[in-house]
């Protein structure tokens, strides 16, 4: 019993001293690591599991700039394993290939015109301050619904203020000039329309001709120099005719074919033909320099009855053209000119 007892001691010993002769052997040739795996893939080796799950959390998290959030696509597992103590741990590459599987969505500024988007900030205060520097110098007439929408990237690349603030200055210079040639075509347009409409009355006016269906043409070529109706200073009383401004002598004709009933000097008329055409119409004739018929003539609408002179009330040479229907003077213009 006393012998078998001892035996039985010995081999224990033996065992326990091979036991300790293991684990030595293996501490020193072995180490407790983690392993760290990604969707099932081994990534690598940290030495401190709490750490580098510290650290995966604080990048998630991170908030700094213009980070808006961040998704892991796969969260990182860890084994304890023992590995040789020849193998290295990576912790920083571990961390690289977590952050990897990471999406990080950034927060920037778009400055919208009309609705439109144009350009792009950083910050929301950029964006303000660019919305102020445009809208200071824009034109009251020139709208700028300038406008700032939060948009979300994955790509994220920082955008100057200046590049942003030249962009939109640009749109402006453009809307400016747009506008500019809007107004100058509108006036363009309006000017044109005002000949159209001068031409169409001149032409109206040479078209109706016609004065109780007598035929009306031109005495002589020359521009307006004082309309029917008109009153200025130097005229006491209302203009009764029309003033054609052309060279001493041209020849004038009659408006149409009558008999001659007045040929001679008449107060402020000066030298005056009166023509009597029928149907109470007559036409008078003024300032004349020479009269080449006599009462009593009849004539036609090419012959030649007087030359232009400034005799009587006048300034300078020109015919004084009066028409009178029943002996009431009537504006030439609706006729003639
Ligand atoms: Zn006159």
């Amino acid at each position: 019993m006393k012998y078998y007892t001892k035996e039985v001691c010995k081999t224990l010993k033996i065992v326990l001293i091979g036991c300790s002769v293991i684990t030595i052997a293996a501490v020193i040739k072995y180490k407790p690591v983690y392993a760290v795996t990604l969707s099932g893939k081994t990534i690598g080796y940290v030495a401190d599991k709490e750490k580098t799950e510290k650290k995966v959390n604080n990048y998630i998290n991170d908030k700094e700039g213009n980070i808006a959030f961040r998704i892991a696509n796969a969260m990182p597992d860890y084994n304890l394993v023992f590995v040789s103590r020849a193998q290295e741990t990576d912790e920083k590459q571990v961390l690289m290939a977590v952050e990897d599987n990471i999406t990080t969505t950034y927060e920037i500024y778009a400055i919208t015109l009309d609705g439109e988007k144009k350009a792009e900030v950083s910050s929301e205060e950029d964006a303000m301050q660019i919305i102020e520097e445009i809208k200071a110098g824009a034109n009251e007439e020139i709208e700028m619904k300038l406008g700032i929408v939060t948009e979300y990237t994955n790509d994220f690349t920082v955008i100057s203020k200046d590049q942003a603030l030249a962009s939109l200055n640009e749109i402006k210079t453009q809307k400016i000039a747009a506008y500019e040639t809007k107004k100058a075509e509108e006036a363009k347009a309006a000017r044109i329309a005002a000949q159209k409409k001068a031409i169409a009355s001149t032409t109206q006016v040479a078209a109706s001709g016609v004065i109780s269906g007598l035929q009306l043409s031109i005495p002589v070529n020359g521009s307006i120099s004082s309309r029917f109706g008109s009153r200025s200073a130097s005229r006491s009383s209302i203009h009764t005719g029309l003033d054609i401004s052309t060279s001493l002598g041209t020849g004038i004709r009659p408006i149409a074919g009558g008999t001659v009933t007045y040929a001679g000097y008449k107060g402020s008329y000066g030298n005056l033909i009166i023509i009597n055409h029928g149907n109470g119409i007559e036409s008078y004739y003024a300032h004349c320099n020479e009269l080449y018929v006599g009462v009593g003539a009849n004539v036609d609408a090419g012959t030649t009855i007087a030359a232009v002179g400034s005799t009587g009330n006048s300034t300078g040479p020109h015919l004084h053209l009066e028409i009178r229907v029943n002996g009431t003077p009537v504006n030439p213009q609706q006729y003639l000119y």
